[in-house]
């Protein structure tokens, strides 16, 4: 019998491989890893273990039994092509793997800018661990800027561990306010506020236009507007694209663009293929409670999206159901988020329960009095009861939403 294939060797590929031994499979299992590692988590690598304040070890916990999965990890060698009918993945090696099940699980990569000087010594991207060393190695050997160009939020949270290592930072971003696509514009000035409080130079609608030189060597940016900023390294992160490649050669059904790009999945994360499915962040699932299909690209999903493609695999029928997840930590900012809200356009109001002055604060965006999604800040443990009344039958109303807490 053909093995079980899991490709990918990420959150999203380890939880399936687990949650498969957990419901008790006992076939063959082999798990196609494109780097040369077991799985590892990624939150740290902008956080405290580029900061140098967590070793490495505190990386490789996605799965620490993960000996037990008696799997066949084949790390460092990426699956380079698709053949669905006949049930075959061909990888880097030249080898031909046929499979009975598999589940795609390749993640994302950084988006390059495009603009001159992208390929300069001092420009770096963030995802792997090599990324994230070599770039805490620049930021405690230099002594000049750091300028970043994105603010979501690999760009905040790299901005502020960046200020907590003692460097300068300036950060780039083209909206009225940073994180303003995900939180729109009055969630966005409190995180526009922490980081001009902590000596951030926050450039808001700011397009880059060139990545300055000198011997093959980033020294700084140049602004549309053509201003110079100086800067001894350049963190871009201007998002993520999914790993579509693979899917595409072996012609799945991707999503379009305007639903964000992805492997296109149903209820049950099942791809267009037979005996295929996807998870992680390169899986489009329709998620029933926003009527529309979602790509996330967030730690929680990559858990509750492989655990669910496993389970779908042994036949469990079941539709995947959970709310989008996410956390962050900048300074002494830690939040928790459930929901999902389409753009500043999505939402009529903003209720606040709190204090943001002092930075413990629930807050609730809504259209027509029904919650669409919450964030606590600085406030654990209220996930399922955000999660309630996001999925409350009638609308909370206001004071609900401003006693929250
Ligand atoms: P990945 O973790 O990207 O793993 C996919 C793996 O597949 C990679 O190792 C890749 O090399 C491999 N692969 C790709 N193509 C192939 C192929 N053809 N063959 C074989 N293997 C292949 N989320 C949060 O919610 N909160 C946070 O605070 C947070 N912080 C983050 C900080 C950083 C610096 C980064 C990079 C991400 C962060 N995330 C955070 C996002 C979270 O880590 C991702 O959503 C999660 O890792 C996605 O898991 P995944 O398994 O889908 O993909």
């Amino acid at each position: 019998n053909a093995p079980f294939v899991i490709v990918g060797g990420g959150l999203a590929a380890s939880k399936t491989a687990q949650t498969l031994r957990d419901e008790g499979y006992e076939g063959d299992l082999v798990v196609v890893a494109g780097e040369p590692h077991r799985p590892y988590e990624r939150p740290p690598l902008s956080k405290d273990y580029l900061r140098g304040d967590a070793d490495r070890s505190a990386l490789f916990t996605v799965d620490e039994d993960w000996y037990r999965h008696n799997a066949d990890l084949r790390t460092g060698v990426p699956a380079t092509g698709l053949d669905t009918a006949a049930h075959r993945l061909a990888l880097a090696d030249g080898s031909v793997l046929e499979y009975s099940k598999l589940v795609l699980a390749t993640g994302s990569t950084p988006r390059a800018l495009p603009v001159p000087g992208g390929d300069l010594r001092g420009v770096h991207l963030l995802r792997t661990v090599e990324d994230a060393d070599l770039l805490a190695a620049e930021l405690k050997g230099g002594e000049g800027r750091v300028a970043i160009v994105g603010d979501g939020w690999i760009g905040m949270e790299v901005a502020a561990s960046a200020r907590q290592m003692g460097r300068d930072v300036t950060l780039f971003g083209m909206g009225a306010q940073p994180l303003e696509r995900v939180l729109g514009p009055e969630m966005g000035l409190v995180f526009a506020q922490l980081h001009l409080d902590k000596g951030v130079d926050l450039r808001r609608r700011t397009e880059i236009a060139k990545i300055l030189g000198e011997d093959g060597r980033a020294v700084g940016v140049e602004t549309a507007e053509g201003e110079r900023v100086d800067a001894d390294l350049v963190l871009v992160a201007v998002g993520v694209a999914p790993n579509a490649g693979l899917a595409a050669a072996g012609g799945l059904e991707l999503r379009g663009r305007d639903l964000g790009g992805g492997v296109a999945v149903d209820g049950t994360l099942r791809t267009s293929a037979a005996d295929v499915w996807a998870a992680g962040d390169i899986a489009s699932a329709p998620y029933p409670h926003y009527g529309r299909p979602i790509r996330v690209e967030h730690w929680q999903t990559a858990i509750d999206t492989g655990v669910h493609a496993a389970k779908a695999a042994l036949g469990s029928g079941e539709a995947f159901d959970k709310l989008p997840y996410f956390f962050t930590d900048q300074y002494d900012l830690g939040m928790e988020y459930l929901g999902f809200v389409a753009g500043p356009d999505a939402y009529d109001e903003v209720v606040v329960s709190g204090s943001i002055e002092s930075l413990e604060f629930a807050v609730f965006w809504t259209k027509a009095g029904r919650v669409l999604a919450g964030m606590a800040v600085n406030t654990w443990d209220r996930v399922g009861d955000i999660e309630a009344l996001i999925r409350a039958e009638e609308p909370p109303g206001e004071d609900a939403l401003r006693s929250f807490r």
